[in-house]
């Protein structure tokens, strides 16, 4: 791809690491780094976690300071969307929401995801919360702290992480969750009972299969009403039930599209061939060679992180395949969770360590080959596994539950599994 000046739209996890990965790679050319939030890249993780129990200063959040951005000869525009965009085959420009023009010979599109919208009455009232951004943890943290009831719409991580926190704090806490079981899209079912009842021990009240019909209220937020007929009391709600991908400025490029977000290779080019695009925005194949094949959206930290150096790579001209174990982490409270791999169409699962004790580790697998690992208070047992895995190993299935035995020396090569 040719050199020259750089516009990354979307200044996220996913921006600001393709942004580091290209200075790294030696690339000196010119970078516009575009944000439409008023900060200077942030991350997200304790947005749902410490920060709202007031663990965290904002500054800490940031990756990067102003003056580092200057030192890179990185342009750093914050508070302001990238509105409209064209390009051919040798560049083409931007318009931003207030008027600035931008030109570029190579173009990164790293725009994140938006909060889905709860699609009811009364979602727009006083007291109703999703958490996205910055500015939505620091509306939410200082009416968590005030909160005597809050219930939560949804019960995904980032649900169950603010339920956990509002908890400690000292509200009583409900979470309402449409499907059978909790953290239903990433999780084995053992992991998403175990949350279950975790929740539960520490007194939060878990709703599965409740569908939210109604939020009441006049000017602020008094209840959830459920399909039941029944009425939830509350004075906060936070509403975690997934994200949609931000693909508008796909769509004016023309690029592919789909339900899943804007398709990329794996090496993180779009369908133009010319631009990259990475992190929560983006659909690519599966970047790890196990588990169900197909297009795959990952939203975490570590994808958008090594996604985006795939794509500076690609940008730089040294396209590299983009390979890797997804993990992930969620700290709920005083649980942590720690998950390597991914899980779906695994036929078998291995329980190892005493659920009730909330110390023990997942391990699913396909036709005897490993697939990955979830693991509670067991982070031996997670690493051991998410290593086995990078290397392309496994751990004998029949094996794995005999805690006398470390993992680490059941590691064998996979292609000693023998075929299903
Ligand atoms: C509350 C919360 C907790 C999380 N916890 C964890 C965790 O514990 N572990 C983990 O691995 N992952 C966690 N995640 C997920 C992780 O933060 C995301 O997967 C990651 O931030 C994705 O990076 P990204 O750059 O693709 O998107 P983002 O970080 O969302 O960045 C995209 C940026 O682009 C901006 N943008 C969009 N369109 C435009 C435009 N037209 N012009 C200018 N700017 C634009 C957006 O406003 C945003 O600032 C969490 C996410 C949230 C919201």
């Amino acid at each position: 791809m040719a050199a020259g000046p750089v516009l990354v739209v979307g200044a996220g996890q996913a921006g600001i690491s393709l942004v580091i990965a290209l200075r790294e790679l030696g690339d000196t050319s010119p970078v516009v780094l575009v944000g439409d939030e008023p900060e200077t890249p942030y991350e997200r993780p304790p947005l749902s976690k410490g920060y709202l129990r007031g663990e965290h200063d904002r500054a800490s959040l940031h990756f990067r300071d102003p003056a580092w951005f200057a030192e890179q000869g990185i342009d750093l525009v914050t508070g302001d969307a990238v509105a409209t965009i064209e390009r051919d085959a040798s560049g083409g420009h931007a318009v931003t929401a207030s008027g600035r023009r931008l030109d570029f010979s190579r173009l990164a599109l790293t725009t994140g995801a938006t909060n889905r919208r709860l699609p009811v009455d009364g979602a727009d009232l006083d007291g109703v919360h999703s958490v996205r951004t910055l500015a939505d943890a620091d509306r939410l943290a200082p009416e968590l702290r005030g909160a005597e009831r809050l219930v939560v719409v949804g019960g995904g991580f980032i649900g169950l992480e603010v339920a956990a926190g509002a908890r400690a704090l000292g509200a009583s806490v409900a979470v309402v969750e449409a499907t059978e079981r909790l953290l239903g899209r990433a999780a084995t079912t053992v992991l998403s009972d175990f949350v279950r009842e975790a929740h539960e021990r520490r007194g939060t009240r878990i709703l599965l299969d409740a569908t939210v019909t109604r939020l009441t209220g006049r000017h602020r937020v008094t209840g959830v009403e459920l399909a039941d007929g029944s009425t939830l009391p509350a004075d906060v709600v936070v509403v975690g039930i997934g994200a949609l991908p931000r693909t508008d400025l796909a769509d004016q490029l023309g690029l592919d599209v789909g339900p899943l977000g804007i398709v990329v290779d794996e090496h993180a080019r779009t369908s133009d061939g010319l631009s990259v695009a990475a992190g929560d925005c983006a659909v690519g194949p599966n970047p790890y060679g196990r588990g169900a094949p197909g297009p795959t959206r990952l939203e975490s930290v570590p994808h958008a992180t090594d996604q985006a150096r795939a794509a500076a790579a690609t940008l730089a001209g040294h396209p590299a395949a983009y390979a890797t174990v997804p993990w992930f982490w969620s700290d709920q409270a005083d649980l942590r969770l720690q998950m390597a791999g991914l899980p779906h169409g695994a036929d078998h699962v291995v329980v190892r360590g005493d659920v009730a004790a909330e110390r023990f580790s997942v391990l699913s697998y396909r036709h005897g080959l490993l697939l990955a690992v979830e693991s509670v208070g067991s982070s031996g047992d997670y690493l051991a596994v998410k290593r086995a895995l990078e290397k392309g190993m496994t751990i004998a299935a029949a094996a794995a539950a005999d805690l006398a035995v470390p993992l680490k020396r059941l590691i064998t090569p996979a292609q000693d599994t023998p075929p299903s």
